[in-house]
């Protein structure tokens, strides 16, 4: 009998999983199909290279996931247990919103959370700041109503507790009564959290999201960076740490199928450099892979397909992701911030503010580099690379008129359909706790008593699934952290909320 874990999948989950439990002593081998870069979504790959004045420059490319906020309880500790990664404070994020050719720029990160007025109230906080009242116009006012139906809805409401997916209905309608100029705004906020184009956003994702990244807290938007790139700040040191304790990562097998057996699992992989299946047991095995690759593999797996047919699983969206270098750079500003309004890209991030290859570069030549974000609609996600880079370069020139005529190079990276249309998870979802015996299920699309969304989703559901391994062998768990409790107002107007939901439907059931 084979006592090893196999986990599938290698990105921040299947990593989280697999190093959690190698600590613990647990022989484990992680599988992912990427042959050259492990870490899924927060992957590197090869470097890009610029030649300007007679040099060579080599950046280091990734997808572009660089960020973490102020609840990423369970991420945050597992960087602090299995790598020297300290992360870099943001000092602020900008807020840009274009109406044709109109621009207004407004440092919003430190004016929301930061300020007197306590959440959820404390978007009022902009009304202090001088520039918001260029952005907004008197008619705003008359949202002010809806506005309060909108907050109240998002803190009496916890869709992801409750497991209420909603399915059916948009963003829209969180917006209803909303005037035209706010609903954008904060339509562009709801992409961003969502990294999804505005059809795909549903309303309990999106009450979920504001919960988990602003409503509930101030200091819920707290943001910090990775010191440098996604591969040097976690992938490596996560696989380093999972190999230091004895287990294994395999890069470049594709599990295709599950076979329960006497006395746990046997998994088909297929192994990309040798050009052959192999057939590998296990004790337990974690699965950390994205939607659209656990639906196959479950349907395609006998012992699991009649249960994987009863199963929903979220759909997953393509993104884009551009470079760009200047021969010029801002005098100053923020690491990065939002686009939102008539932008097309929907965020940006400096990179030679973040990461040492950018800045040598930015140092020696005085020129920068701007990172865009897509996260296209249906109508545009198909178009070539040209249609990016030509958006990219000259909406970056309306966000950030002095980087006129300094285009030196762009790069676009598509991001495969890996990304999540995040749904809330609903008992018919896969969750971390399968009814498979020896089955765990990890990532951020998968089911849990949590709040938290993206690389916190997937390193609270790793740590989960791995507790469930370390359990079945007598190992002493680790904690899961929930985030930190609501202020004060917040949690006054949800038991306010409450008391009026249970009274509404006990009128409603007579
Ligand atoms: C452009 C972009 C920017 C983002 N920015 C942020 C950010 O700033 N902050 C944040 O919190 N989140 C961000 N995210 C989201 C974040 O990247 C994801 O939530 C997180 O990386 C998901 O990790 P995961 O392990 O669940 O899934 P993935 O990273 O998708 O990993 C799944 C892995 O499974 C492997 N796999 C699939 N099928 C098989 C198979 N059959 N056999 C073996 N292996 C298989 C894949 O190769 C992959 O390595 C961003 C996402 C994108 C696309």
């Amino acid at each position: 009998m084979s006592e090893q874990v196999l986990v599938i999948g290698g990105g921040i989950a299947g990593l989280t999983a697999a190093a959690h439990m190698a600590a613990r002593g647990v022989p484990v081998t992680l599988l992912d199909s990427d042959a050259l870069w492990t870490g899924g979504r927060l992957a590197g790959g090869a470097p890009d290279t610029l030649r300007h004045n007679g040099q060579t420059w080599h950046f280091r490319s990734e997808h572009g996931v660089h960020a973490v906020w102020g609840g990423y309880r369970n991420f945050r500790a597992t960087l602090a247990r299995f790598t020297p990664t300290r992360l870099i404070p943001s000092y602020g994020e900008e807020w840009i919103n274009r109406w044709g050719r109109e621009v207004r720029r407004l440092e919003a990160g430190n004016a929301v959370r930061a300020r007197f007025v306590p959440a959820p109230f404390h978007y009022l906080n902009l009304l202090l700041h001088p520039r918001i009242w260029s952005a907004i116009s008197p008619w705003d006012f008359l949202s002010l109503p809806a506005l309060l139906v909108s907050i109240s809805l998002t803190v009496g409401v916890d869709p992801l507790k409750e497991g209420k997916a909603w399915d059916g209905l948009g963003m829209e309608e969180f917006f209803r009564g909303w005037t035209p100029n706010l609903k954008a705004t904060f339509k562009g906020l709801g992409v961003n959290l969502l990294a999804a184009p505005p059809e795909a956003i549903n309303l309990a994702s999106f009450v979920a999201v504001l919960r988990f990244y602003t409503m509930l807290r101030r200091d819920a938007w707290d943001m910090a960076y990775f010191p440098e790139d996604g591969e040097t700040s976690v992938i490596a040191p996560l696989v380093r740490a999972i190999t230091a304790h004895g287990g294994h990562v395999w890069r470049g097998m594709t599990a295709t199928r599950l076979a329960r057996t006497a006395d746990g699992w046997r998994v088909s992989a297929e192994d990309g450099a040798q050009g052959i299946t192999r057939s590998l047991a296990a004790e337990q095995v974690v699965l950390a892979v994205q939607p659209p690759a656990a639906k196959q593999l479950l349907l395609a797996s006998p012992d699991t397909a009649a249960w994987a047919q009863t199963l929903r699983f979220p759909r997953a969206l393509n993104t884009t992701t551009v470079r760009l270098w200047f021969a010029a750079a801002p005098q100053d500003g923020t690491q990065g911030g939002m686009l939102t309004g008539d932008f097309v890209p929907n965020n940006f991030f400096w990179l030679h503010r973040l990461y040492s290859d950018f800045r040598a570069w930015h140092e020696a030549t005085g020129g920068s580099a701007l990172e865009l974000h897509f996260y296209p609609p249906a109508a545009t996600v198909h178009l070539p690379d040209s249609y990016f880079l030509v958006q990219a370069t000259s909406e970056a020139v309306r966000a950030f008129p002095e980087l006129k005529h300094s285009f030196l190079h762009g790069v676009v990276r598509r991001n495969s359909q890996t990304q999540t249309a995040f749904r809330v998870p609903t008992s018919d979802s896969l969750h971390v706790r399968t009814p498979l015996e020896g089955l765990w299920a990890c990532g951020d699309w998968v089911g849990y008593d949590t709040p938290s969304f993206w690389l916190e989703r997937a390193a609270t559901t790793a740590i989960a699934a791995a507790n469930g391994v370390l359990a079945a062998r007598g190992l002493a768990p680790y904690d899961v952290l929930q985030p930190r409790a609501p202020e004060l107002p917040a949690r006054a107007l949800a038991a306010l909320i409450g008391v009026g939901r249970r009274i509404f439907s006990r009128f409603v059931a007579r």
